[in-house]
């Protein structure tokens, strides 16, 4: 089926190509329009209607969340791929991550192969996942079983470099609370019980911890309650700690031994803790054989992939969890000069800059053509059901 795969790829790249203007005219509009995590009913309402128009059905609201939605286009027969859109901004920053792009792309990806191609064998599927940035949509999504019996799930997150993957890690979201007792901390210190001690020796324990832990685990918190005046014994304080690892099962071990830390400074102190799990994502798994595809159709478009070390400077996604239920990836194009930093006011202006509209568009098409290989080669299906079981 080689032969035609092709044509059907030119057909689709032209289509994506055709409807340009309105896609940059989308993404300038909700990047003009931020809305932050899980408010983010504009840019999730102009997104599904597009497709709605193009003759997609759509699911919304999508396992309770009233941003999140699925817009699917059946084809014919055959496999499911789905394509992921993003489109909460920072707060305050507006899109300083240019999830505007993400959301655009995949919904370009998918309007692509419907009306370019209309019968084809299988579906394909743009899902709305609102509140990347913090909120972790994808986590509720994934529990609720959105991304299950996927044959290849996709997005593209503009960078300051090209780069076809690298790890995101496992992380923990862990809160501390430390209860003691209040007293005159001049007057009578005997009769107080000191909560902000118990939190100063947390980060104390933690930081004697980190001698023992391999290079990938990541360690890092704030103070979110210290006391209230220098003259009383903070009887209640808190800490909020992110813990990290390139592995999950790695990443619980950490954090059982960061709540020890809590529960040893509890102890010393006398003060009484609290432990909350606040949230989870999952580390990021790349499926290799989907790359591979995706980064011959980006080269086919004349783009070159960076150089990149997969374990340098790395945060977290909750792309992660999507990838532990279905075959994912998670490219990263350029939209701007190396030095640019993700969460800047440099970012916000390159994500509704001409650079970064083509960076959209070149996803779009090559997000599109890589769904083509997964709906007509059974043998690309077969490598990506291998590569990912091996991760399971
Ligand atoms: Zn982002």
């Amino acid at each position: 089926m080689t032969g035609d795969i092709g044509e059907l790829k030119r057909k689709v790249v032209a289509t994506i190509e055709g409807i340009r203007g309105q896609l940059e005219e989308l993404a300038l509009r909700i990047h003009g329009q931020p809305e932050t995590k899980f408010e983010e009913e504009q840019a999730a309402g102009w997104l599904s209607e597009v497709a709605r128009k193009a003759g997609f059905q759509v699911e919304k609201p999508l396992a309770g969340l009233s941003t999140a939605f699925r817009a699917s286009f059946r084809g014919g027969d055959g496999p499911r791929v789905a394509f992921l859109a993003e489109y909460d901004a920072l707060p305050e920053l507006g899109h300083a991550c240019g999830h505007n792009l993400i959301g655009v792309a995949s919904l370009g990806a998918a309007l692509g192969i419907a009306l370019g191609l209309g019968r084809f064998p299988g579906t394909v599927e743009l899902i709305g996942t609102p509140g990347e940035e913090g909120g972790g949509g994808k986590v509720i999504l994934a529990r609720a079983g959105v991304f299950d019996g996927l044959a290849a799930v996709m997005l593209f997150h503009p960078s300051s470099r090209t780069i076809l993957w690298k790890y995101a890690l496992a992380r923990r979201k862990l809160f501390i609370e430390f209860i003691g007792k209040a007293a005159h901390a001049s007057g009578s210190p005997d009769k107080g019980i000191n909560a902000l001690d118990a939190v100063i020796q947390t980060f104390n324990s933690i930081n004697a911890l980190r001698q023992h832990l391999p290079d990938d685990v990541r360690i890092h918190g704030i103070i979110t309650d210290g006391g209230a005046a220098p003259n009383i014994v903070p009887d209640h304080a808190s800490a909020l700690f992110y813990v990290r690892a390139l592995e999950d099962e790695y990443c619980d071990r950490v954090l059982e031994r960061v709540m020890d830390c809590a529960r040893g400074a509890a102890l010393a102190t006398g003060a009484q803790v609290n432990l909350e799990l606040q949230g989870s994502y999952k580390s990021l798994r790349t499926n290799l054989p989907l790359a591979r595809a995706f980064k011959e159709n980006l080269e086919a478009l004349g783009w070159e992939f960076d150089q990149v070390d997969p374990k340098e400077r790395l945060g977290s996604t909750d792309m992660g969890d999507v990838s532990h239920v279905a075959p994912a990836i998670h490219p990263y194009l350029s939209i701007g000069p190396e030095e640019l930093a993700g969460h800047s006011i440099e970012f916000r202006e390159a994500a509704a800059s001409e650079q970064g509209l083509a960076a959209m568009l070149a996803a779009a098409k090559a997000l599109a053509m890589t769904a083509l290989d997964v709906l007509l080669c059974p043998e690309l299906r077969d490598a990506i059901l291998r590569d990912f079981a091996a991760l399971s």
